[in-house]
């Protein structure tokens, strides 16, 4: 496995790939690997004759400087995972390749961030799309993984992809679970024991939510009961959301022809986590 910390050799590196046909998948990452990560990995390895996996904790896309401080941090253990798992490349920059300059630039999303963590995290999505423009013209793969864990990250990339004429073409994985439902994060290393279990009820809230939602009941009530259920569990609800799985519009009759999507964020302790389910499946 190859080791970029540049941009331009890294480029050299694929630039000799391309010439041979070879096609490419990129994996964004901000290590702390897990097997959500390892899923977008392997779904990339069978589609792409080479993967890169980047791993890189991009500052602009934290809108809370404790949270950037404390994001964990495992270089060598991620190096150690992704040549495990038949990575063929990574691309590990610092703040000074990635970000030559402070940029001046801003990227807006309208409406498709007017909620849930553009609501709550504001600046994020500019970050966000900001290092995925910057991965992407790095790398210019035929595919990038992204998570459906991350469902308005995937849309608002997507959008992105579809504004600027990006011609990576984009894959969204669905969500990689524990035994217990709690979705996999590399967040999930800072929970204690007796937080992880008080987590679990943030993908049984879905659940039941959809179960209710599936036999009839109007959205107000599955809503009212999901935010109670959380809170009785020990959990700090942030948002709970039911939006069209393609515009993120929020919609209250859960049976239109948009797939859709049942978003949550919530506390446990300090620590936030987000959780979706699909009514109907995956994207
Ligand atoms: P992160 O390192 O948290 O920025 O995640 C990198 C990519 O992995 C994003 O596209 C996430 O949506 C995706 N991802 C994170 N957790 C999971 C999971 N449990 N299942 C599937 N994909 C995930």
């Amino acid at each position: 496995m190859e080791v970029f910390r540049d941009i331009d050799s890294l480029g050299n590196y694929l630039s000799a790939h391309r010439c041979q046909g070879r096609s490419t998948g990129l994996v964004p990452t901000m290590g702390a690997l897990h097997q959500g990560h390892l899923s977008l990995l392997s779904n990339a390895l069978e589609e792409n004759d080479i993967v890169i996996c980047s791993v890189y904790v991009n500052p602009t896309q934290f809108n809370n400087a404790e949270d950037l401080e404390n994001y964990p941090r495992q270089e060598a253990e991620d190096l150690r995972i992704l040549e495990q798992n038949g990575c063929h490349a990574v691309f590990v920059p610092d703040d000074e390749i990635m970000y030559v300059e402070d940029p001046v630039i801003r990227i807006g999303f309208g409406d498709m961030e007017g909620i849930m963590e553009g609501e709550f995290r504001p600046g994020h999505f500019n970050g966000v799309a900001m290092v995925v423009a910057k991965l992407l013209n790095a790398v210019n793969p035929d595919r990038a993984y992204f998570g459906q864990k991350d469902l308005q990250q995937f849309l608002l990339i997507e959008r992105m992809v579809k504004d600027l004429g990006f011609r990576t073409k984009l894959r969204c994985i669905p969500i990689y679970r524990e035994e217990t439902g709690l979705a996999m994060s590399s967040r999930n290393l800072r929970l204690s024991q007796e937080e992880k279990n008080r987590a679990v009820n943030i993908y049984k809230m879905l659940s039941r939510s959809a179960k209710m939602l599936e036999s009839g009941e109007r959205w107000e009530e599955v809503h009212k009961e999901g935010i109670n259920f959380l809170r009785e569990n020990g959990l700090e609800p942030e948002y709970f959301e039911a939006v069209s799985a393609q515009t993120l519009a929020r919609q209250t009759n859960v049976f239109d022809k948009n797939r859709v999507a049942l978003c949550v964020a919530a506390y446990v302790g300090k620590i936030r986590l987000i959780d979706n389910l699909i009514l109907g499946g995956s994207l």
